[in-house]
């Protein structure tokens, strides 16, 4: 009987799937380990103005595995995100990021630069993670008004007067907010009017089919145009081409970030292009 049940329940295992299980399983160990190894690296990628002079930079988090190599985040953040792993690791890109700030605080080329900083909805909701902010800036003598959070509409679903509240708190010590990834949530759009953000970010796909699909285009115009109503900020992430930079030039946008202005690299290379 017993060895019936166990066949059948091998049904529901098919090999590739238990591989599969069974590779997220050592991810998520090696994940467990991988801040205490210091194999956790940020690479910055530049956001440039009209003049392609870089205004500041994102910190994207990269995984340096000691047998697999670099892992990209999209691989291991929703598994952290899972396990509330992302907790310690965004606090730990936080911790980076304001540090790099203080590095470039003293040399007046850099010491305008801002580091936009990518916060999941489980470490903003933290009982601490106001506290925790500031206590980073307090400590690594980061200027707050340096440090930019990008968040999700995601984080908007649920308790938006709680969200609302810490945003307010983290913007009287300086902070700026954007949307990033706008438009491909499932949010709706009443939180424009009660969260106190400062920019939008316009997700990349619809960047990238801006030139052969009216729809992307049309939303894209849009959002542009609601940005300048709301008097908020508009980015726009993913722009490879020329031609995508004239197009949102033409369309009112003037801050960008994508590939044709620099990929996302270790800091070093950021001002010494290779
Ligand atoms: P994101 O915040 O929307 O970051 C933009 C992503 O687009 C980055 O991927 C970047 O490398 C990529 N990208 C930039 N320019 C271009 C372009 O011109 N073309 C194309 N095709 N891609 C471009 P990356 O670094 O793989 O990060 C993926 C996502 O992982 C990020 O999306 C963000 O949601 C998440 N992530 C990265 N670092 C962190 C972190 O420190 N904390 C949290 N919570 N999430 C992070
Ligand atoms: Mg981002
Ligand atoms: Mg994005
Ligand atoms: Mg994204």
């Amino acid at each position: 009987q017993a060895k019936q049940s166990g066949r059948n329940s091998q049904c529901f295992f098919d090999p590739a799937m238990q591989a599969q299980l069974h590779a997220r399983a050592r991810l998520e160990g090696d994940l467990r380990q991988a801040l205490a190894n210091n194999e956790f690296l940020i690479h910055y990628q530049p956001q440039v103005d009209v003049e392609r002079r870089m205004i500041g930079v994102e910190a994207l988090l990269r995984w340096q595995h000691p047998q697999r190599g670099m892992i990209s985040p999209g691989e291991f953040i929703p598994l952290a995100e899972e396990n509330r792993l992302i907790v310690p690791i965004g606090n730990w890109v936080l911790e980076t990021a304001c540090r790099q700030l203080v590095a470039w605080a003293g040399d007046p080329a850099r010491a305008d630069l801002t580091v936009s900083v990518n916060v999941s909805p489980q470490q903003f909701r933290e009982e601490q993670f106001v506290e925790r902010v500031l206590a980073t800036l307090d400590r690594t003598g980061a200027d707050p008004a340096r440090l930019k959070l990008e968040v999700t509409e995601s984080l908007f679903v649920k308790d938006p007067d709680d969200v609302r509240e810490s945003m307010i708190r983290l913007k009287e010590y300086g902070v700026t907010f954007s949307l990033d990834d706008f438009g491909t949530g499932y949010s709706s759009l009443s939180y424009l009017k009660r969260l106190p953000l400062d920019q939008l970010k316009i997700d990349q796909s619809f960047v990238h089919d801006l030139l052969e699909d009216e729809a992307s285009a049309a939303i894209v115009a849009s959002t542009i145009v609601l940005t300048e109503s709301l008097h908020l900020a508009v980015i726009a992430e993913g722009v490879e081409t020329e031609e995508q930079r004239s197009w949102l030039l033409a369309h009112g946008c003037r801050t960008f970030q994508g590939y044709l202005f620099g990929r996302p690299v270790p800091v070093d290379a950021l001002f010494f292009p290779c």
